[in-house]
């Protein structure tokens, strides 16, 4: 059986991913622009982490996995203390351990991880490593996981020490070693059969641990789940969801009356199944009585830094590098302010330096799901001690657009049962999809995480247009929100 530890995890989620993987990898759907950028942050940690273990020597990648077998042997004979990729098979069996600490007769390997906690796949990864070093006849004496430790601080230099934490799974990875011999026959006798496709429903497990590649194949071609489904029901949760998908109920239509569900689930269900819309007048003036104006309608772009690059961040900590302001006055005229960082350095400083000046003491400034933004300016404040007190002015007065959908005063058919601007707009002010579709280059927030974030490898003209393209699409959000609260004074 020729198995990759990545194969084998995938296997663990589910055998039928595995046979697609090797049978049929033209159902599965190819890594998006967010599962790349996973990945290479994935890459700067790994290669971050073997800097934890200094000396140590790497075996270089080579599509000849015998020839980085052949360099681990060498390295190991030669004494090498740390060895990065150290790679092994064992019966078809190919792992390659991110590092391996070898001391006189005993080993101990490190599996490295870009998340922030450990994870029971992590286990199983570990363990199929262990797995083999055991039967190549190595006395394998600790396994670790090292993630990345998202309490730690930024000073002025990075510590590696505090930036990871070196979790030992030795007794978990021990205990998992029983179980091995009966999946890898279990997935032998899977792979053995290359005619047929394992049967194999869908369930909990297409999303988890991992959101499965083979998801579009499985659930929409071979089983014809709509896009709007029981698996749709909001916050319903996976265990109810496999309930009725069990009891054959796909169509939300055909939920039973009596299903258990909590009031809000079942008022968006009775929503859908009415197709009617349902309007709380008097609340939703009431929630527009309650705006002062001039109105500031903000929205930030953040972006996240596996490794903190600057002092006072901790990794993944969202750094806003950019906001969208439109101040609606009371006639309706609006005044727009914009903000975009420069590339390579601290965006924060100047942005809150500006956003103070953009936005003056005792106004509302509202935000669609304002815990986000009421985050950022916290931290801010946080930060910047003089401009604290502004600042913490902006947070304690900030309203949320999103409070008349999440209180469901105002809920129709298409929203879904969702109150997330993503199904909010289109449902009231649908020619906006449109405005989003014809922006060039980003249309969402993460393709703007991703396009500020890759700013510095640009050249000059190609940073000049992605700054164009950034610009306009956030100014489209918050004009969105100028647009949404327009069609709630209407009503
Ligand atoms: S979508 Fe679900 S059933 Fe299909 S291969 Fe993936 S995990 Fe298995």
């Amino acid at each position: 059986m020729n198995l990759s530890k990545s194969l084998y995890t995938r296997a663990i989620q589910c055998p039928k991913s595995l046979w697609l993987k090797k049978y049929k990898p033209e159902v599965l759907t190819p890594p998006d622009e967010s599962a790349k950028a996973v990945f290479e942050t994935g890459n700067v940690v790994g290669d971050l982490a073997c800097e934890l273990f200094a000396g140590g020597k790497e075996v270089p990648y080579s599509k000849n996995y015998d020839e980085m077998i052949a360099t681990t042997q060498r390295l190991i004979d030669e004494g090498v203390e740390y060895i990065y990729e150290a790679t092994f098979n064992y019966g078809g069996i190919l792992v390659m351990v991110d590092v391996l600490h070898v001391k006189g007769c005993e080993v101990s390997l490190y599996e490295v991880k870009s998340s922030t906690g450990l994870k029971d796949i992590y286990l199983h990864d570990v363990s199929i490593q262990y797995y083999v070093l055991a039967h190549l006849g190595f006395c394998v004496k600790e396994a670790y996981v090292v993630h990345v430790n998202n309490s730690y601080l930024r000073g002025d230099e990075l510590d590696l020490k505090e930036l990871f934490c070196v979790v030992d799974v030795s007794e978990e990875v021990r205990a998992l070693q029983h179980d091995i011999p009966s999946h890898l026959s279990e997935f032998k006798a899977y792979l053995d059969d290359k005619e047929n496709e394992p049967d194999i429903e869908i369930g909990k497990h297409c999303k988890s641990p991992y959101e499965c590649d083979a998801k579009e194949y499985c659930w929409k071609i071979q089983r014809n789940i709509p896009e709007y489904s029981v698996f749709n029901i909001f916050n319903l949760g996976s265990k109810k969801q496999i309930e009725l998908y069990e009891q054959g109920i796909v169509d939300i239509k055909d939920v039973p009356e009596d299903f258990a569900m909590t009031p809000k689930q079942s008022s968006a269900v009775q929503n859908y199944k009415s197709g009617e819309t349902h309007i709380h007048v008097k609340a939703i003036k009431e929630f527009c009585e309650s705006l002062s104006y001039p109105l500031y309608h903000l929205d930030f772009e953040t972006y996240q830094q596996a490794v903190p690059l600057f002092k006072g961040i901790s990794p993944y900590q969202q750094i806003p590098f950019q906001y969208s302001l439109h101040v609606e006055h009371s006639d309706g005229v609006l005044e727009h302010y914009e903000f975009l960082a420069d590339v390579g350095v601290d965006p924060r400083r100047a942005l809150a330096e500006q956003l103070v000046k953009n936005i003056p003491l005792h106004v509302n400034t509202l935000a669609y799901n304002m815990s986000f933004e009421k985050g950022v300016i916290k931290r801010l404040a946080e930060q910047f001690e003089d401009l604290s007190e502004h600042l913490m002015h902006i947070h304690e007065n900030m309203k949320d657009l999103m409070t008349p959908f999440q209180k469901k005063h105002f809920v129709t058919p298409s929203m879904q049962g969702s109150y997330s601007i993503k199904y909010v707009l289109p449902a009231l002010v649908p020619e906006f999809e449109k405005a989003y579709k014809e922006l060039e280059g980003i249309q969402n927030g993460s393709q703007a995480m991703r396009a500020f974030a890759s700013l510095h490898v640009k050249s000059e003209q190609e940073q000049k247009e992605i700054r164009k393209q950034l610009l306009a699409y956030c100014e489209l959000d918050t004009l969105a929100m100028v647009k949404i609260l327009k069609k709630l004074k209407e009503v």
